[in-house]
């Protein structure tokens, strides 16, 4: 299929917050329980129309090990979109989003457009709330969305904006 644009977004956050889950949800509109976490790095395409334009995402995600350090210039390089995810009922992923910020700031371009995102908002447990993300988010000058991967919940909406981001920069 042809395509106008072709922008890479990548997934980053703490291991089991659900990136492989988003980007099957996305990508494919599944969520898989069954699916093991993500050795490496993998990727996955969706086309969506945006402002009469055919846009194909090729979404990343990898895992958030120590071991695949030596994968980031590479994982970053080309990048024009990034998903920062946490889990909602895990603080600590949350806490974390300051150095995968960092890192981002590190390796990614400087116009990268970046989106905090929320997960598992499906779960009765949560512990961050949305005033305190989105306090996050715009401290960084990211924009902020909720997700559940489990119902699909918000990740349509969240690529899109994203994809709507990059652009309105590009064109
Ligand atoms: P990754 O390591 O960030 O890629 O995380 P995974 O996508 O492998 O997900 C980690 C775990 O969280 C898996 O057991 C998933 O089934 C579960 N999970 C992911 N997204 C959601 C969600 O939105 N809601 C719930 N309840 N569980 C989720």
């Amino acid at each position: 299929m042809s395509y106008d644009y072709l922008f890479k977004i990548v997934l980053v956050g703490d291991c089991g917050v659900g990136k492989t889950q988003i980007r099957n949800r996305y990508t494919l509109d599944e969520f898989n329980p069954q699916s093991k976490s993500t050795i490496g790095v993998e990727f996955a395409f969706k086309t969506v129309n945006i402002d009469g334009n055919e846009v194909k995402g090729q979404i990343w995600d990898t895992s958030g090990e120590e071991r695949y350090r030596a994968i980031t210039s590479a994982y970053y390089r080309g990048s024009v979109g990034a998903v920062l995810v946490y889990d909602v009922t895990k603080p600590k992923t949350f806490e974390a989003l300051e150095n995968w910020a960092s890192q981002l700031r590190q390796y990614a371009d400087e116009n990268i457009v970046v989106c905090v995102v929320g997960n598992k908002i499906d779960l009765p447990t949560r512990e961050v709330s949305t005033a305190e993300a989105e306090r996050f988010a715009r401290g960084n000058g990211f924009f902020y969305m909720e997700t559940s991967a489990l119902d699909g919940t918000g990740v349509e909406s969240a690529f899109r904006q994203v994809m709507k981001k990059i652009f309105e920069i590009v064109d």
